[in-house]
């Protein structure tokens, strides 16, 4: 196989039969999946895309990735790693080319080490993000990263896209949770970054480098993770509002009140809800009366349930008082709270079974959010009469998933064809307020092309520097992000 003008050309017959041989010798040969076998392997979360494999590798260890690395070097195979294959934008699937391989993390599922004393946890990159936090909790820590997918996602997809979530308010994200990282770079080194420092001031930070590179650099197999005192009681409230500007003086008064006691702080519209409650009507109502907007509050205490319980309604009879909030719920029970966080959980599963939409995974100062929703929504109906906003999101960190879903009665394949003009409005007004257009997805393939659009020409040449340089034969996830 040979690179031309960075793409590559497939294997021969006999190429590919000594490739395959080679990685059947390092992996075993049940690990080597080649065929049909490939098929769950190759498709998107969201079901948009299908590519194609010369064949799926499961490495159990680092020195197996690290030889099939190497393997992949020397027949110049392309490699598109995979964790729990839980992504939003078309990064953990190869092309449609059939010349890549993907290697897939899911067999690396060990915890290494967990240190109680520096609050650490050692893990292999493949660990599923839900395993993660029971080993913490386990060990009464707290592992905070929390998001929809943890179920099936892996802490090296969580890695690899600087994954958010809804502790992000409290804890920051993905990169902010890991002190240390080992990587197999592109020449099938292995780099052992796996350090439990809190300070290490000795030069490039290569383990931010790796962090949110979508696989592009390297493959992750393994991560020193932080861990947290696990707060004594958390407890939950559903808000009612009027409108994004109600949210955003919500959270200021709930910042205020609350300080770093505040936890989570999830906006949601009353059309997201209504399509849970579509899709999903076993889940609870809470608040039977519709208003335009809802905030999910989450305050956690490290002192006790009363000190939580005190925090979290001092903060709503003032937004009661002030006229912030029309109407709340506060959850009484653990098995409330849940109830909750369903709800905001289920939304993008609700979406997916509602049919496709156009997604926007978006991030504004929380100054501008309101004027950017009511702007926006206003774009888009003048463009696209009818057409339905999905806007929910982590306010708090000033990270909205605003989607666009065809108007009633419309195909979906009809609406998507006028993708990029949809895309048009909502960057347009994304650049307005000096936002980005990616805020916790990442870049992947799908929005390839819309990155190129909205980062400046130096910022573009210095990502392309730092691939060139770690990855100079673009083998490793060749076509997402640049
Ligand atoms: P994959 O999808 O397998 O891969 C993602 C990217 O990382 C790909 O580019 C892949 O090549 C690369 N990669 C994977 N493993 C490695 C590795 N070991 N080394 C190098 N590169 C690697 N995301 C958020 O940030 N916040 C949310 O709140 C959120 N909610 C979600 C809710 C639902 C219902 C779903 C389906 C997704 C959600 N996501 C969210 C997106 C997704 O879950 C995250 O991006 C997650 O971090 C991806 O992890 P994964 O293991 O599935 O990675």
């Amino acid at each position: 196989m040979s690179i031309e003008g960075g793409r590559h050309a497939s294997l021969g017959a006999t190429a590919r039969a000594a490739f395959l041989a080679r990685c059947r010798a390092i992996a075993g040969d049940a690990q080597v999946l080649s065929g049909a076998d490939c098929a769950p392997y190759l498709t998107d979360w969201r079901g948009r895309f299908t590519g194609a494999a010369l064949a799926v590798l499961r490495p159990a260890t680092t020195d197996q990735v690290a030889a099939l690395v190497r393997a992949c070097g020397d027949a110049g195979v392309p490699m598109v790693p995979q964790g729990g294959r839980t992504g939003l934008v078309q990064g953990s699937v190869p092309d449609a080319s059939g010349d890549a391989v993907v290697l897939s993390l899911a067999r690396m599922q060990r915890i290494r080490q967990l240190d109680p004393v520096n609050r650490t946890m050692t893990v292999d990159a493949g660990c599923i993000l839900h395993d993660v936090q029971q080993a913490a909790a386990a060990s009464a820590c707290l592992f905070p990263l929390s998001l929809a997918a943890e179920g099936s996602c892996s802490i090296g997809g969580n890695l690899s896209t600087n994954a958010g979530g809804t502790a992000v308010l409290r804890y920051g994200n993905a990169r902010a949770l890991c002190l240390g990282l080992e990587v197999v770079t592109a020449q099938g080194d292995v780099w052992d970054g796996l350090r439990g420092l809190r300070k290490d001031n000795t030069g490039y930070d290569l383990r931010d480098l790796f962090i949110g590179a979508e696989g592009t650099l390297g493959i992750i197999t393994g991560a020193v993770l932080q861990l947290f005192p696990r707060p004594k009681a958390t407890l939950t409230a559903l808000v009612a509002l009027a409108s994004p500007s109600a949210a955003t003086t919500l959270l200021l008064l709930a910042q205020d009140s609350c300080g770093a006691s505040l936890t989570g702080f999830e906006l949601m519209s009353h059309y997201c809800l209504q399509l849970v409650q579509q899709q999903f009507p076993a889940l609870p109502r809470p608040i039977k009366q519709e208003h335009p907007y809802y905030v999910l509050l989450e305050v956690a205490s490290s002192e006790s349930e009363a000190h939580a319980a005190h925090l979290l309604e001092r903060t709503l009879a003032t937004a009661f008082e002030d006229g912030v909030a029309q109407d709340a719920v506060l959850s009484s029970t653990l098995a409330q709270a849940q109830g909750l966080w369903d709800i905001r959980e289920h939304i993008p599963l609700a979406q997916a079974r509602a049919g496709h939409n156009i997604k926007h995974d978006i991030a504004l100062p929380v100054s501008a959010i309101a004027g950017f929703i009511a702007r926006t929504d206003a774009a888009l109906a003048q463009h696209f009469a009818g057409c339905q906003v999905v806007c929910f999101g982590h306010l708090g960190d000033g990270n909205l998933h605003y989607n666009v879903a065809a108007p009633a009665g419309m195909h979906d394949a009809d609406f998507l064809a006028s993708q990029d003009a949809v895309n048009a409005v909502v960057y347009a007004s994304v650049a307005e307020d000096g936002g980005s257009i990616s805020a916790e997805h990442g870049i992947g393939a799908l929005k390839r092309d819309a990155l190129v659009r909205h980062k400046s020409a130096v910022e573009l040449a210095l990502m392309r520097s730092v691939k060139q340089a770690l990855d100079p034969r673009n083998l490793m996830n060749p076509g997402k992000v640049l």
